[in-house]
């Protein structure tokens, strides 16, 4: 039996009247009730996709002070696509999703090398650049160069859900080529990227997750999920996953008032940042074994063991981490290491200037409160894990 073709799913249009009908409403509002945010002060290309890279996965009121100061810091692309990434990611120390940044720098190279240093203007040429997706090509493009390109962030999409009924679960196909399709067709006219803005932000204040504002929404007429009394079941609540359990082993390698300090492979988890270098064990994993595994990260098999600092405990967005601090010694200093980019022997204010996680930060924090740099101190070895009872499921 020859298979089935493959058939596209129907896109919704939107017609003139609920066109202007969402339109000239949702614009006018934006004009008198928008937050006064720096970046919507600005007219300025680079400052704008900052913004909008920053406040990926990170709130407002955090990215503010962020941006304004890496922005005094790194003020064009000429000057960010020229510093080294390690100033880069010490600059966004702090914001968490390091690829941002990683991806921001390479881009800005890119920026500079293949569009002499301009931000081109059209969501289709953004999206040859990398970090970025969709998104964020489309709130480049409208916000900084008024092309008509549309964009679906959360907030849009729960706005979109409600004043369309349209159904289905976030992620799912079908659903997400709806809304863009709305988008796209909402977006056409005049203002461009304040429309799209207007939808961020109503999604953002009125039409919230829970209890929206419908009593104050300037759209409410030709809202759908309101007229059926539909309001709490549209956008369906995804199922999130339960935080995987991610455990790692850190070398705490005091010497001569400095530690020992490693950058992680470009790929995965924190890729690129420095660290007090870890390996990642298993939860039941004994120090002796941890130990071992650090060894063979290091390429230092006389390593051994002082004692166990304790552990650092980071709840991140998708992972429960446990940071299990063990401090070190070797005969062998170690200056490279295959697993790792890089090696550096730092004092904890030369480490300030060194690119690392949150996580990595509280760790070190713990480590300088415990004194381990105190040279003349020697350390009693601490108690060291050995091996436990897996949890009962
Ligand atoms: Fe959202 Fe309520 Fe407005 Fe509909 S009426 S768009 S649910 S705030």
């Amino acid at each position: 039996m020859s298979p089935r073709p493959r058939t596209s799913p129907v896109l919704p249009t939107v017609s003139p009247e609920r066109h202007a009908a969402l339109r000239g409403p949702l614009l006018n509002w934006y004009d008198h009730g928008k937050r006064d945010l720096p970046w919507r002060r600005t007219r300025d290309p680079y400052a704008i996709w900052l913004s909008e890279v920053m406040l990926q996965q990170t709130q407002v009121s955090t990215v503010i002070p962020y941006w304004e100061r890496f922005l005094a810091r790194f003020p064009t692309v000429g000057a960010l696509a020229s510093a080294p990434l390690d100033d880069v990611l010490s600059g966004w120390k702090g914001l968490g999703y390091y690829s941002r940044a990683r991806n921001l720098h390479r881009a800005a190279q890119e920026v500079v090398s293949r569009f002499q240093g301009r931000l081109p203007a059209t969501a289709a040429e953004l999206l040859t650049l990398p970090g970025f997706g969709r998104y964020t090509a489309g709130a480049v493009a409208s916000i900084a160069f008024g092309e008509e390109a549309p964009l679906v962030d959360g907030n849009v999409a729960r706005v979109l859900s409600r004043l369309f009924e349209v159904e289905g679960l976030p992620g799912d196909r079908a659903r997400e080529a709806t809304l863009w399709a709305l988008a796209g067709a909402l977006v056409k006219g005049e203002r461009p990227g304040d429309f799209n803005q207007a939808l961020m932000e109503h999604g953002a204040t009125v039409c919230r997750p829970e209890s929206p504002l419908c009593l104050l929404c300037p759209v409410r007429a030709g809202c759908l999920a309101y007229a059926k009394g539909r309001v709490d079941e549209l956008p369906p609540a995804k199922v999130r996953a339960a935080p995987k359990k991610l455990e790692l082993a850190l070398a705490v390698w005091p010497r001569e008032g400095k530690l020992l300090f490693a950058r992680r492979a470009e790929e995965g988890l924190f890729g690129g940042l420095w660290e007090l270098p870890t390996t990642e064990v298993a939860e039941d994993t004994t120090d002796a074994v941890a130990l071992g595994q650090l060894a063979s990260a290091l390429g230092t098999p006389d390593l051994k063991l002082v004692g166990a600092l304790g552990n650092v405990r980071r709840q991140l967005t998708h992972r429960a981490l446990t940071l299990r601090l063990l401090r070190v010694a070797g005969p062998v200093l170690p200056r490279q290491a295959k697993s790792f980019q890089e090696l550096r022997w730092c004092t904890p204010q030369e480490a300030e200037a060194l690119g690392m996680s949150t996580a990595m930060q509280r760790a070190l924090e713990s480590v300088i409160a415990q004194d381990v740099l105190a040279a003349a101190t020697p350390t009693a070895p601490a108690q060291t894990r050995k091996r436990r009872p897996r949890a009962s499921p």
